[in-house]
């Protein structure tokens, strides 16, 4: 009898050489970590996919759609699992296509991956071929461009048949490409942002600023909820929090009122990089958008990145406000974000933001505080939230600075 499994293709991981066996070693992990709650039976390489197998009926159809959202994951495809008996694998071929929904035409696409099976591919196509046209009379086949495919794959002494298959997440697996800190907001630009530094197989740190102690801690508590809508697909393994409101209050009493935000900001990205260093993180992420809110002119983008040394990434830059929107609701997050909650954003906002800061007042307005001292101050005082994942390493450093402040592990 014919067991069900998932099969995962990945494209970009069979590019990269020599790093194959390690990417694929990688991707297999993550998808043991996103199955945490599955019975997986076993995740092992067959012929250039992966193969999943479950231990209980039903279980690979409910983890497909959990599959297509690991990043690393091209496709996925629901397959049937028999031996080499023609009657099993054509009638597991009938119940493929029957599984398959709505199509008029099909055809057959046969692959032996050995060649010790007595029949070829094409003479595996005509086999399966005519039973399925027994068993569908009224569609036909169609070899160019068909609405359904039915896959027979050979593997020694198995056949895989599937039709249902369905297009992934794409990218690269996480914890291929190291870490990076990721500014994370619990606005709708923000998660996305991070979503697609992980799609391209980073592992996102996220630092969120919270408004406390001059607002309530909401935003924080928002933050963990996108991080567990991502997960557990999308690993996340720390959440830094960085109490800000204080320091955006001195901010507001020494510096002039249209500068704030650039101040607010050279302090979030200066506290990030040092957040970086610590994490060992290549790059700080952030969700801006050209032109999107007052803080995103290009003039006031430079004035705030020249604070720092690392790279910063801005993925969004050039997407519309609606490209974006679309993306949060497909990862999950929209519904997260567009909860209402006051953060270091809405605190000690001007009434008239600059839009367009000229280097010199921004300068002059950074030496109206003692910058260096807060920075340190907000450093030495941040905290954090883990969650379990697979692929985030621990740095040392914070844990022996911060000992107190480990909270316990949370499930993702
Ligand atoms: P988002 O929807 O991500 O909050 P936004 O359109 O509201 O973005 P801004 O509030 O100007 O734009 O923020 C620009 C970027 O700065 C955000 O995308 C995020 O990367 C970072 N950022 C803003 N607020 C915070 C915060 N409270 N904590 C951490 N990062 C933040
Ligand atoms: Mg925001």
């Amino acid at each position: 009898m014919a067991s069900r499994v998932c099969l995962v293709h990945y494209h970009e991981i069979g590019l990269k050489g020599k790093n194959r066996a390690h990417f694929e070693r990688i991707l297999m992990d993550n998808l043991k970590a996103a199955l945490a709650a599955f019975s997986v039976s076993t995740i092992v390489r067959i012929s250039g996919h992966i193969l999943v197998t479950f231990s209980e009926a039903g279980q690979a159809e409910e983890a497909f759609d959990h599959m297509l959202r690991v990043p690393g994951v091209a496709r996925v495809s629901l397959a049937f699992h028999t031996n080499r008996e023609p009657a099993e694998y054509c009638d597991a071929a009938v119940k493929a296509l029957g599984e398959f929904g709505e199509f008029q035409t099909f055809k057959v696409a046969a692959r032996r991956s050995n060649t010790d099976y007595p029949l070829t591919s094409i003479d595996l196509n005509r086999q399966v071929g005519e039973v399925l046209c027994e068993a569908f009379p009224d569609k036909k086949v169609q070899m160019h461009d068909p609405d359904a495919t039915v896959h027979v794959l050979v593997v020694q002494g198995s056949v895989y048949v599937y039709a249902k298959s369905e297009r992934g997440c794409g990218g690269l697996p996480q914890g291929s490409a190291g870490k990076v800190v990721t500014l994370l907001s619990s606005g709708i630009d923000s998660p996305v942002s991070t979503w697609m530094l992980a799609r391209r197989g980073a592992v996102p740190v996220p630092v969120h600023f919270s408004g406390r102690p001059q607002t309530a801690d909401t935003s924080e508590y928002l933050v963990q909820d996108i991080v567990r809508a991502l997960g557990p697909e999308v690993q996340i393994g720390r959440v830094y929090v960085v109490p800000f409101g204080d320091c955006q209050r001195e901010i507001s009493i020494a510096c002039p009122n249209a500068l704030r935000v650039i101040m607010y900001r050279r302090i979030m990205y200066s506290v990030a990089e040092r957040i970086a260093q610590i994490e060992g993180a290549k790059a700080i992420v952030t969700g801006e958008s050209l032109g999107q809110v007052a803080s995103q002119t290009l003039e006031n983008i430079m004035a705030v990145n020249e604070v720092v040394d690392i790279p910063v990434f801005r993925p969004l830059i050039g997407s519309d406000k609606q490209e974006i929107i679309e993306r949060a609701q497909s990862i999950g997050t929209f519904d997260i974000s567009t909860q209402s909650a006051p953060d270091c954003c809405t605190l000690f906002m001007p009434k008239r933001p600059e839009t367009h800061a000229r280097l010199d007042a921004v300068h002059e307005a950074w030496d109206m505080f003692d910058h260096e001292a807060m920075i340190e101050h907000l450093v030495k005082h941040v905290e954090y939230i883990d969650f379990k994942t697979s692929c985030y390493r621990r740095p040392k450093e914070l844990s022996q600075i911060h000992t107190s402040l480990a909270p316990a592990e949370q499930a993702c």
